[in-house]
């Protein structure tokens, strides 16, 4: 019988496909990663979408899960050229009193602008920021045994709650409200659903813990670094290459997906038993994002200067704005006044701009395959908090939800994260399984945000996914 050509073969070179790659190269097998596109990256990619010199980030562009990694921080990115950029605040939540909320790494200092709810602030964060590493190993993987089970009591009894309820259990002020809603609505869920609280710890508890950086020259920097050391252990990379079928694939021993589940099954669906193939087709996806990045002429004129201190910034007002945001996201509409995650990398890193001028990026939540253009609304939502904005504009860049899928077909109608992360779907990505990563078909596995721990870059679905790959070719010899 012919020897397959390779260990292994990855189709998608996003930062889990990459994180894979390099995890199985790690272990001494031979892999080769397919990329679609004509660059690799997938979610971490850096381009000028405006104008010559204006380098945007195409879709990520805050990384406290990156920096934050199990996976990143165990390998040597930075000798591959990755470097960390941190503003003096993580994030900046503008009020409409002209003042704003700032989170910087200093709980306390942080806690201090709150007033009535500092301690409540320092009691709900402090116990997470202390256990931060502990926690984040054990929720960034697929569902097991705790071995912290006190402070995974702790986190989940909060993480399990809306993030509207938790706020306004714990918070009596609209400053604290508004930041935690603001957080929350990371979640992509309408903030009064369960578990919609989590996103908004996490992201809290990091902001503190690590701070909420964004890599020197883009994102783009992350894919390149990874990609850097693939190569170096041997990895190859070929670009410019979609797979569309099965047959197209170099013979390997394990053939992982950094693709959803949907993908999985148009490729592949003649190998997989038909009652996965029906489990798949189960697989919901979530709101998706309508995305704008501007090039502008000076930073942005924000009411309250301190928003000058953070590379995200967010935009939405109160709690209760926040939470009919994404309510109506929820419901299928599209917001009069949405909730707009924004951020202005050029004030932290000349390398994103020409001299004097400026880049920034933000989007919002819309409806899974929306085509409405909800350029108008982001932009009225900007000149809120920072009036004159629009006359700063020389550029601007837009995608909807269907553009983004054409752009990166893991983005199901438009959704980010390849799946919806709620309760029932936030540790059973993409099924119920021993191990989510692998399929009934031995050799065939997803690596991609559509298994556990989800969205977001931080390469730990590929890791979890590739050490799945290696304990099944230990067993079978
Ligand atoms: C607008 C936006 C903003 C975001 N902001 C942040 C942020 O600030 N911080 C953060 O942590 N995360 C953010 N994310 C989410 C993050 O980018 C993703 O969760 C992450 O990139 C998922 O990584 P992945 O490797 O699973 O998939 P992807 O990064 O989507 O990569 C998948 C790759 O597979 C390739 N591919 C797919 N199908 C095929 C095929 N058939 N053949 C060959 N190649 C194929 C695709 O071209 C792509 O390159 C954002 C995403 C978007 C779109």
């Amino acid at each position: 019988m012919r020897q397959p050509e390779l260990d292994a073969v990855v189709i998608g070179a996003g930062p889990n496909g990459l994180a894979a790659a390099i995890t199985l190269a790690q272990a001494g097998r031979s892999v080769t990663v397919i990329e679609a596109a004509n660059t690799i990256g997938g979610g971490a990619r850096t381009a000028e979408l405006t104008l010559p010199g204006f380098r945007h980030d195409v879709c990520s562009a805050i990384q406290p899960l990156g920096l934050a990694s199990p996976f990143f921080r165990a390998i040597p990115l930075h000798e591959h050229g990755l470097r960390w950029i941190h503003p003096p605040a993580a994030l900046a939540h503008p009020l409409d009193d002209g003042t704003a909320v700032l989170i910087s790494q200093d709980l306390r200092a942080t806690a201090e602008q709150l007033g009535q709810d500092s301690k409540a602030y320092v009691s709900l964060f402090g116990p997470l920021v202390e256990n931060w590493q502990a926690l984040l190993a054990e929720i960034l993987g697929p569902f097991r045994l705790p071995r912290r089970p006190f402070l995974m009591a702790r986190f989940g009894r909060l993480a399990v709650r809306s993030a509207r309820g938790l706020a306004t259990a714990r918070f009596r002020g609209p400053r604290a409200r508004a930041l935690f809603a603001g957080l929350g609505a990371h979640s992509m869920l309408p903030l009064e659903s369960a578990v919609s609280a989590a996103a908004g710890l996490m992201l809290g508890t990091l902001a503190h813990a690590v701070g909420w950086p964004m890599a020197a020259g883009g994102s783009q920097q992350i894919a390149d670094a990874l990609a850097g050391l693939l190569k170096s252990l041997g990895g190859q990379i070929e670009t410019g290459r979609t797979i569309t079928a099965f047959d197209e694939l170099p013979s390997a021993r394990a053939v992982l997906f950094n693709t959803s589940p949907k993908q999985l099954v148009q490729i592949a669906g003649e190998q997989l038993p038909e009652s996965y193939r029906r489990r798949l087709g189960r697989f919901r996806y979530g709101p998706g994002v309508f995305k704008l990045d501007w090039a502008l002429d000076g930073p942005v004129p924000w009411t309250a200067e301190s928003c000058r201190q953070a590379a995200t910034v967010h935009l939405g007002g109160p709690l209760e704005e926040i939470v009919e945001s994404e309510a109506a996201v929820g419901r299928g509409e599209h917001p009069e006044r949405p909730f707009i995650l924004f951020a202005q990398q050029s004030l932290f890193d000349p390398s994103r701009a020409p001299q004097g001028k400026h880049t920034a990026w933000g989007y919002c939540h819309v409806p899974n395959g929306s085509t409405v253009d909800m350029s108008d609304r982001i932009e009225a939502q900007i000149e809120r908090f920072a009036p004159g904005f629009r006359n700063r504009i020389l550029a601007r860049h837009s995608r909807n939800s269907v553009e983004m899928e054409q752009y990166n077909s893991n983005y199901v109608g438009g959704d980010i994260n390849a799946g919806i992360q709620d309760l029932r779907q936030i540790w059973t990505r993409p099924v119920i399984r021993f191990s989510p990563y692998a399929t009934p078909v031995a050799g065939l596995y997803l690596c991609s945000s559509s298994t556990p721990p989800g969205g977001g870059v931080h390469g730990m679905c590929g890791y979890h996914a590739a050490r799945a790959v290696l304990r099944r070719s230990l067993k079978s010899g």
